[in-house]
């Protein structure tokens, strides 16, 4: 008990010290490396009280070998399967799709996840999908795989380009395509027209094939440009710092690429100048870091549509604003996953359905931050996983659905 009175007095004593002790005499403060007021601390410091900072006095880890654990207990909901059956308009299937042995590999993986239908755009055209979609069509996975269609861009502007383009569409979604895409970042950034000159995503020698995609009512799945930060200098204030640090190709310094901004206007002109086509811009159109300017995109342009594949990273940092967001354009948001790893899809769901909190993403070099769930209604978790997918692509299953 004595000892107890002891501790308690030692800890009011403590107290005072630190509320009356002036800063430089804090605990580590004259320790410490003094900057002035809006200054960062200097590499290798951290800010320990206010305008002083101090370095660890063990060699700190790498952010690679960082991997703090949680010690928050909170009520946690992980999802295995989707509430409701899935259409993941984002698909790259790969290599699953080469034998009736492995499309049942996939449809198992679908099976445990609740996935109903795979959207696989990967362009496959010509030959490759007539035999493909003939070996879907004569499986078990009949209706749980269908195929988007490619554009080949390369050499655009050249005599009968787009005549050829066109008569191929054509011959694809006879074949069975019921879209097309994924069309890739490489438009825009790297294709080349017939004179050699960058073909511009707003290129009005394209307007023949956008009028054909809305002629044979195929929605036009689109990646433009990447995250706006890997068109930023890599140093250490770059929120993807680790992923260029992998994947250097993933890099568009501005003297050797279009800016972000150059690829914005010109995908939005795009849309602009093409009502009648149903576009569909992947991974939110590279805005789910600002909901404000995907907002903007979705009320401009009706014609379009958005997916969310790869960028959960964003929608679970802001619960509140995503739940805001899905809420407002619940018409107009298509589900996607891009990468085929079954794994990861229960963090989708986890994300979309459910108020759980601060949970790992399942990527690092997407984001070292934490999850949150949206806890998205039945009704418009109805509309993201399936209902808005068939309803802008005629060659999906109409029935089967849940009301
Ligand atoms: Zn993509």
């Amino acid at each position: 008990m004595a000892e107890y009175f002891l501790g308690m007095r030692l800890q009011l004593a403590l107290l005072a010290f630190a509320l009356t002790a002036p800063i430089a005499a804090q605990p580590g403060g004259n320790r410490g490396t003094p900057i002035q007021p809006g200054e960062s601390c200097p590499l290798g410091m951290t800010e320990i009280r206010p305008r002083n900072c101090m370095g660890p006095g063990s060699p700190a880890p790498s952010i690679l070998d960082y991997r703090p654990k949680s010690m928050l207990i909170a009520p946690a909901h992980p999802r295995q399967k989707a509430r409701f059956p899935v259409i993941d308009f984002h698909g790259h299937p790969g290599g699953l799709l080469g034998s009736v042995e492995s499309l049942a590999r996939m449809g198992a993986a679908l099976d445990s996840l609740n996935i109903r239908l795979m959207v696989s755009a990967g362009n496959s055209s010509g030959d490759n999908l007539k035999r493909t979609v003939a070996m879907i069509a004569s499986s078990p996975m009949k209706d749980r795989v269908r195929m988007l269609t490619g554009i080949d861009f390369r050499g655009a502007g050249g005599p009968d380009w787009a005549q050829n383009a066109i008569a191929q569409l054509e011959a694809d979604v006879a074949a069975g395509a019921v879209g097309v895409g994924e069309i890739g970042k490489g438009f825009g950034q790297t294709t080349r027209k017939a004179d050699g000159t960058r073909l511009q995503v707003d290129d009005p020698i394209l307007k023949p094939i956008w009028e054909a995609c809305a002629r044979l009512r195929l929605p036009v799945f689109i990646h433009t440009a990447d995250p706006e930060e890997f068109f930023k200098p890599i140093d250490n204030s770059n929120e993807r710092w680790l992923e260029l640090a992998l994947f250097g190709e993933r890099r568009y310094p501005a003297d050797r690429y279009p800016t972000f901004e150059q690829l914005m206007t010109e995908r939005d002109n795009l849309f602009r100048k093409h009502p009648k086509t149903t576009f569909v811009a992947a991974h939110l159109g590279w805005h789910a870091n600002n909901l404000e300017r995907l907002a903007r995109m979705l009320t401009d342009f009706p014609n379009v549509h958005t997916e969310m594949g790869a960028v959960l990273y964003d929608i679970g940092r802001q619960p509140r604003a995503s739940h805001d967001f899905f809420i407002r354009f619940q018409d107009r948001i298509l589900f996607g996953k891009d990468s085929f790893q079954p794994e990861e899809y229960p963090l989708y769901w986890r994300v979309l359905e459910t108020r759980d909190e601060y949970f790992d993403y399942y990527r690092d070099y997407h984001a070292f931050w934490k999850m949150y769930g949206i806890e998205l209604p039945d009704s418009v978790l109805k509309k993201v996983y399936y209902a808005n997918a068939v309803r802008i692509t005629p060659g999906l299953p109409k029935t089967g659905w849940p009301q």
